[in-house]
């Protein structure tokens, strides 16, 4: 194993002063969370505007890298060799080493990039480039210097330790989860809403997550493919608290009472009030769907307005433009698609009206709504008291 160190690169608009330490020690927790299923023992450290990972033995290096990026906020990740400092003509042995391992054909063009953090040391950062490129040239002739446009950039980075690396392997970029609050997911099994969770917590929000499950009609094994949507959100987000509200009697009296071409509509306005409800009672500053524009009758511009009209908090719609196919390639990319795509019933589909309402008129659906109310708010109430929470951990 050639590394045994990684730089991790972060965006670093907009985290000036105070925030930057809310931003490093997120991404220090996000990146302690990710490494944890991995093998090995790893050090984290904060360091002049830098975030190292030390592996303190034997590692797998592409385990390493996937779970580092699945970590929002992270840029790039920088398998790096650090060293003590210890004059240049060690350096220069250093770099020759770092070439000859990493790049054993050695038929690359290059350019030195040297930074000099550490000002006590004696030559400027445009000595220490000339002189190492010179002595690359002379160990390795094949090699060949291009300023402007080289297949290799060689960094060194003179600080508390030599800092030599040459590659970045993107990183998810987005924002540390925990630095921007937290938001409640309605989360179905379908391709959409995982997509939706993903994205938010991809700003740097932290997720909840409901689930509207109707037994019998919807199986225990629907039950667990949303709990598994979960855990694959939560290898990006961090743990996700997931509740399973029970939601056929809810469900079985909007069918008895209501106009059937209605249904879904009404069914979505009981399931925004029931999350809201539940954003409430553990700090979720909004909510947020799989929603799309014109993807069914459910999600037209009336429909959606009809389900907004239920919630006071914002609900947050990051897929409102995108296309089917634009969804899948990120379920595709996250890993969320091939469990989405199992074929188990969804509570919304069990009931579903032939001819839908495409363009719901508010003023009859609030009518409409007015022949539950003998019994709804008591079924609300119990279907809140009822739900039961998972802890949803990537890790477990
Ligand atoms: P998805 O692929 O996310 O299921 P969809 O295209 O099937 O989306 P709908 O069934 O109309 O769309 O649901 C729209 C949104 O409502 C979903 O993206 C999700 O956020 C929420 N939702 C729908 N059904 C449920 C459910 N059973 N539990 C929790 N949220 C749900
Ligand atoms: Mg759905």
């Amino acid at each position: 194993m050639m590394f045994k160190a990684f730089l991790i690169k972060y965006g670093e608009i907009g985290i000036k002063g105070k925030n930057r330490h809310l931003f490093e020690d997120a991404l220090v927790h996000q990146i302690k969370y990710a490494l944890k299923p991995v093998e090995g023992e790893f050090l984290i450290s904060k360091e002049q505007g830098r975030i190292y990972i030390e592996a303190l033995g034997d590692y797998d290096y592409d385990e390493v890298i996937e779970s580092l990026q699945c970590v929002f906020g992270i840029v790039g990740i920088c398998p790096v060799v650090l060293k003590e400092e210890e004059g240049f003509e060690q350096l220069a042995k250093d770099v020759m080493e770092y070439l000859d391992r990493r790049y054993p054909e050695k038929n690359k063009t290059f350019k030195v990039n040297t930074r000099r953090a550490k000002k006590s040391y004696p030559m400027t950062s445009m000595e220490v480039s000339a002189a190492l490129g010179g002595r690359i040239l002379e160990a390795f002739p094949e090699m060949k210097v291009d300023v402007h446009q080289p297949e290799l950039m060689i960094h060194v980075e003179i600080r508390k330790k030599i800092n030599i690396y040459s590659e970045m392997i993107p990183g998810p970029g987005g924002m540390p989860v925990g630095t921007n609050g937290k938001g409640m997911l309605l989360l179905s099994g379908g391709i959409d809403s995982p997509v939706a969770g993903y994205m938010i917590a991809k700003r740097g929000v932290k997720i909840d997550a409901v689930y509207f499950h109707a037994p019998p009609y919807t199986s225990e094994r629907a039950k667990q493919k949303v709990v598994d949507l979960a855990k694959i959100v939560a290898k990006y987000s961090g743990p996700i608290y997931l509740k399973v509200v029970n939601f056929t009697d809810i469900q079985m009296y909007i069918y008895e009472k209501c106009p059937h071409e209605e249904l879904t509509i009404i069914m979505r306005r009981y399931m925004m009030r029931i999350a809201e409800h539940f954003a409430r009672e553990t700090n979720s500053l909004g909510l947020i769907t799989g929603e799309s524009i014109g993807q069914v009758a459910s999600q037209t511009m009336q429909s959606l307005a009809a389900t907004n009209e239920v919630c006071q908090l914002p609900v947050y719609r990051p897929l409102i433009g995108f296309d089917k196919q634009e969804i899948i390639a990120v379920s595709e990319k996250i890993g969320t698609y091939e469990t989405s795509i199992l074929p188990y019933e969804d509570c919304c589909t069990i009931f579903v009206a032939k001819h839908p309402v495409t363009k719901p008129n508010l003023k009859i659906i609030r009518r409409s709504e007015t022949h539950l109310e003998e019994k709804i708010g008591e079924m609300v109430k119990t279907a809140i008291e009822t739900a039961e929470t998972i802890v949803v951990d990537a890790l477990s």
